[in-house]
């Protein structure tokens, strides 16, 4: 916990919810201002473009971030050597080397192009281990102008009335009754996701209600568990204008539940930490990649990205780790864009375990954050509310210190409401088609009916 975390979990609420606003009024002035209206406005029109133009601004862009890259970084000065990045044309980009997790992890001094005014974020990979990201201002606020574009095209405004179900640690683990805080600045209701079971979530509805808001926003799983809660014990929801969901993969049974609780669609929205790219569903329920985020190849399944978003930390045909039946289609959609639709973005699917009160928890990589001298991490659960975590340790790895930043980790998260059991081993298999599984459910259905 950091000195600030401290400072706040004791707070009264009143408190809590300045400083919430305060953070929210920073990250406002860092992404909301002049760059952000001007490519917001650029986004909007570029949505209709056709696709001559789409395939044209690609290349260039494509060209432009080699040009960038063999300029501004050590690293890609010398994996782009050979390539003549004027006379490129998009088929060529088979031949460039693929940037893997691991290269960005090992090489991330590297590859940087600035260390000025950049923002640091954190992830963690597959494997488990912590990956590094840098974005400058600009870039997160161009970030920002794709969030929008999103919202503005389901019709939604910037004084719109916000709740959003997320993965921010607002509200202490022990809190019986407050389970959300205000954020004045833009006009949101943050309700902790963490605090969501039998017990808490009648007032969770109480609440939201109260609140009406415009629009929810959150982890499909979280928003799940809410309209699961309230389907259950035929308790009615406020209609808001709109659903987004974001962070992890939208599983068809979250989405039919959301959907014909709060009888509003969801718009599901693919980024990541990296800014390696952004997929966004539509008015018509499909995925589009936004052309102007990224190149997207879909090699066997996977996917990757040539960031046209991060030249802070720029990745050229980066393997995110994302896998699956993927399949491009080119055909103007009812929407009216020309953006490529991704058939399926299955993502991660099955990265979920089940607790004891019959919850899914998702978005597990968040629990491996903090470095803990990890190489590779495997989550197992054969039985609901257990798990195995098979560990394959570095050399400064720690059993006790990890072990117990694994178990406050899931504490903080969910409670007692899951049996850890840690495993160390010396290697992790792989499945059939040489790919990591970072979660494996041996749970039948993987569902709570
Ligand atoms: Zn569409």
């Amino acid at each position: 916990m950091s000195p600030f975390d401290k400072i706040y979990a004791k707070s009264p609420i009143f408190i809590q919810e300045i400083g919430v606003s305060i953070f929210a009024f920073k990250r406002e002035l860092k992404r909301s201002g002049i760059t952000y209206k001007k490519y917001l406005k650029f986004l909007m029109k570029s949505y209709y473009w056709d696709e001559s133009v789409i395939e044209e601004y690609q290349l260039n862009q494509t060209k432009e971030i080699i040009e960038w890259c063999q300029k501004h970084s050590l690293y890609y000065k010398k994996v782009l050597s050979e390539v003549n990045a004027s006379s490129l044309v998009l088929s060529d980009m088979k031949n460039i080397p693929i940037l893997k997790k691991e290269d960005l992890r090992n090489h991330f001094n590297e590859i940087l192009t600035s260390q000025k005014n950049i923002n640091l974020f954190f992830t963690s990979g597959t494997s488990g281990a912590v990956l590094k990201t840098a974005l400058s201002n600009n870039e997160w606020a161009k970030e920002y102008a794709f969030i929008w574009r999103q919202r503005k095209l389901a019709g939604i405004n910037r004084s719109d009335k916000l709740a959003t179900f997320g993965g921010r640690n607002i509200v202490a683990v022990g809190e019986r009754k407050i389970f959300w805080r205000r954020n004045y600045i833009n006009n949101q209701l943050l309700f902790s996701a963490y605090h969501m079971n039998e017990e808490n979530l009648s007032s969770y509805i109480k609440k939201y209600n109260e609140w009406k808001p415009d629009y929810v926003q959150g982890f499909p799983s979280s928003i799940h568990i809410l309209a699961k809660y309230a389907f259950d014990n035929s308790l009615s929801l406020h209609k808001p204008k709109a659903i987004f969901t974001s962070s992890e993969t939208l599983l068809l049974h979250q989405k039919q539940v959301i959907e014909s609780v709060f009888k509003v669609e969801i718009y599901d929205y693919y980024g990541s930490t990296e800014r390696a790219g952004i997929i966004t569903q539509c008015t018509e329920g499909n995925y589009h990649v936004n052309i102007e985020s990224g190149l997207l190849e879909v090699v066997d399944g996977r996917f990757y990205w040539t960031s046209f978003l991060n030249k802070t930390t720029p990745m050229i045909r980066y393997d995110i780790g994302d896998t699956g039946d993927y399949k491009i289609l080119n055909k103007r959609c009812e929407c009216g864009t020309c953006f490529p639709i991704i058939n399926q973005l299955s993502g991660r699917v099955g990265d979920y375990i089940i607790t004891k009160d019959g919850r899914e928890l998702g978005r597990l990589s968040h629990m491996f954050k903090d470095n803990m001298n990890i190489k590779e991490v495997q989550i197992v659960q054969d039985i609901i509310g257990e798990i195995t975590i098979r560990i394959v340790p570095d050399k400064y790895f720690d059993l006790k210190h990890a072990e117990s930043k694994i178990i406050n980790a899931f504490r903080a998260r969910i409670g007692n409401t899951l049996d850890i059991k840690i495993e160390i081993c010396q290697h992790i298999s792989k499945t059939k088609n040489g790919k990591f599984k970072f979660v494996i459910s041996n749970i039948e259905t993987g569902v709570k009916k």
